[in-house]
């Protein structure tokens, strides 16, 4: 369990959704931004080197050489793979923002476990030392938690909201 920050309770979790919500659903479109920039970056790399093979191929340029020249191409600064490395980075920076900015406005001990679905574990010791699970597609209220040393995915014990 967390040493430092509170300790919540549903009711407290409650409260805090709709801001934790912002954030998260944030975090969420950042991090689709990261994977598709990055995705396109990795797919950008592989089209390069094989031109770059090509090219090298015709103009007999020894194989045994074509990975240093791939290498000094990428750093040379290929435009569309600099816009893709910014893109990448500004998302990055953005999710870094909304975490601390995040544990500001609520305070620390709140463990974010999932940027893909923006998925917050809240440290509880009502009904014992567990988590509050929440993420956005739950809904408005907090209707799951795990033991601590359960994985998120195993937040199978769904619970009534009545206290
Ligand atoms: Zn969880």
């Amino acid at each position: 369990m967390n040493k430092r920050g509170r300790l919540w309770t549903v009711s407290s979790v409650n409260l805090v959704l709709p801001l934790v919500r912002a954030y998260a659903e944030g975090m969420q479109e950042d991090f689709l931004e990261l994977r598709a920039a990055g995705d396109a970056a990795r797919a950008l790399r592989r089209r390069l080197r094989l031109v770059w093979q090509v090219e090298s191929d015709r103009a007999g340029v020894p194989p045994e050489t074509w990975d240093e020249g791939v290498r000094l191409a990428m750093e040379s600064g290929n435009p569309e793979l600099v816009r893709l490395q910014e893109r990448i980075r500004d998302a990055a920076v953005r999710i870094d923002r909304a975490c601390a900015d995040l544990t500001r406005d609520i305070g620390e001990g709140v463990t974010l476990r999932s940027y893909e679905f923006g998925r917050f574990d809240f440290p509880t010791t009502d009904g014992g030392p567990a988590y509050l699970c929440w993420q956005p597609s739950d809904g408005d209220r907090v209707i799951h938690r795990h033991e601590p040393d359960l994985r998120c995915p195993e937040r199978l014990a769904s619970f009534t909201t009545s206290h």
